[in-house]
């Protein structure tokens, strides 16, 4: 196969030198947020260079919470597409490069071996056309693989509207696969990145979701371990949400979310605050990506997943938006009074893990303490429950912690701010 430029397509054509490309190439992947590393256990059969269980799948997290392990890079940043709030957009004028299988293959090998990295962030623009450029990808993968023995922990996106064997051979080399679904909305896809379509995107993690089923099943029915069948995405699937670009509230993108676990099995959903990386008329005028925001949807798809919430537990016509003052759970919480306090030697798990302040573990840990006798409320906090904001919303053998009765106006104005934490009301009145 001829992986080297085209006539016709000046970017690929005029060729940087290495270190530049790599320059260029990883910087362009900056902007994808989609590259945990966790989840995988597996083993691969033969492999003779990294292993990714062994090590425990060592990540590193970067100041601003993104993973920092895997060689986090792109194939190509020459991109056919012009999606509105993507630096790699066809209208942009910025270096571009791409590379070929064999450079690609032997960067990470040799980054592998001192040390840098544990494993491979696979990413690309769509060079020329999907399956061009998905093949590449997945070649690169391939080769690691299978000619190299690298056993190191990769992630490959997937391009939408590549072959489905493309795919095929992508799920058995790599482990983990993530299609990104970009923007909440068919509407905004059309607007912003008018040549993807939501089922481009449905389709593959479709795919992906029901070849991970398959595999699992067959590997179930191998009588002897030894004998099991290939590997097929063994960390799962993934997908990025670009936030604030397109005007859809935290409702839909939490819903839209959930879906996506329910349906797809998916491991992460990652949301990306936009970063305003071009002036466009059809994009907000933001000087800043919403973080705050981003931070606040996580939040919220931990309480889906771990909590045992329904995202539409935490909106209301009234509130389609998070709170930015104040975190989901406590948010939720103060909205429902009535449900409060709950007493920590009675409450079931569930009820438990619905109050603020108290996490999965400190939730069994009080389960399994109580077992030796009633709880007080100092004894929360040695359980780890985090008691500046719980001590509002539980008691303990009938007593709260630092406080008389349920005060949900008090409540919300110190987790608001808008009074010292750890005063009693009556100290913030006037002595005079
Ligand atoms: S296809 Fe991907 S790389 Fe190309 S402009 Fe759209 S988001 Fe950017």
């Amino acid at each position: 196969m001829n992986d080297g430029p085209r006539h016709g397509v000046p970017a690929v054509i005029h060729q940087p030198d290495m270190t530049r490309k790599v320059a260029i190439l990883a910087e362009s992947a900056r902007y994808d947020v989609s590259c945990s590393s966790s989840g995988s256990r597996a083993v691969r059969p033969g492999a003779v260079q990294g292993a990714p269980a062994h090590s425990g799948i060592c990540h590193s997290w970067s100041a601003d919470g993104r993973c920092i392990s895997l060689l986090k890079i792109l194939y190509t940043n020459v991109c056919e597409y012009n999606c509105a709030y993507c630096i790699n957009r066809s209208d942009n004028d910025l270096p571009r490069a791409t590379f070929t299988v064999g450079q690609l293959v032997d960067l990470t090998l040799n980054f592998y071996r001192r040390n840098y990295i544990e494993g491979l962030f696979l990413s690309s623009a769509v060079c020329r056309n999907p399956d061009w450029t998905m093949e590449r990808m997945v070649l690169v993968v391939e080769q690691l693989r299978r000619v190299h023995g690298f056993g190191g922990y990769i992630h490959l996106k997937v391009i939408p509207g590549s072959a489905p064997e493309l795919l095929e051979r992508a799920g058995l080399a790599a482990d983990r696969l993530s299609v990104n679904i970009e923007l909440p909305s068919e509407a905004s896809l059309r607007s912003l990145a008018p040549q993807k379509t939501r089922e481009g995107v449905l389709l593959p993690m479709l795919r992906i979701s029901e070849r991970i089923g398959n595999i699992a099943d067959n590997r179930r029915s191998f009588p002897v371990r030894t004998m099991k069948g290939p590997l097929f995405a063994p960390a799962g699937q993934s997908t990025q949400l670009i936030v604030g670009a397109s005007p859809e509230p935290d409702r839909q993108i939490l819903r839209l979310a959930e879906a996506l676990y329910g349906r797809f099995g998916l491991k992460r959903v990652y949301y990306s605050g936009y970063i305003p990386v071009s002036q466009d008329s059809r994009l907000p005028a933001l000087n800043a990506p919403p973080l705050l925001r981003e931070h606040r949807l996580y939040q919220a798809d931990w309480l889906v997943r771990f909590y045992g919430f329904q995202s539409a537990e935490l909106f209301d016509d009234q509130h389609e938006w998070l709170d930015d003052q104040i975190d989901p759970k406590a948010a939720w919480a103060l909205r429902h009074p009535d449900l409060f306090p709950v007493e920590a030697n009675r409450a079931s798990l569930e009820k438990l893990l619905r109050i603020p302040g108290i996490g999965v573990r400190s939730a069994r840990r009080i389960i399994a303490a109580r077992r030796f006798g009633p709880l007080h409320p100092e004894d929360l906090k040695k359980l780890g429950v985090v008691m500046k904001r719980a001590r509002f919303f539980v008691t303990a053998s009938g007593k709260f912690w630092n406080s008389t009765t349920w005060d949900p106006v008090r409540a919300e104005r110190v987790l608001r701010g808008l009074e010292k934490s750890g005063t009693p009301r009556m100290r913030q009145l006037p002595l005079w």
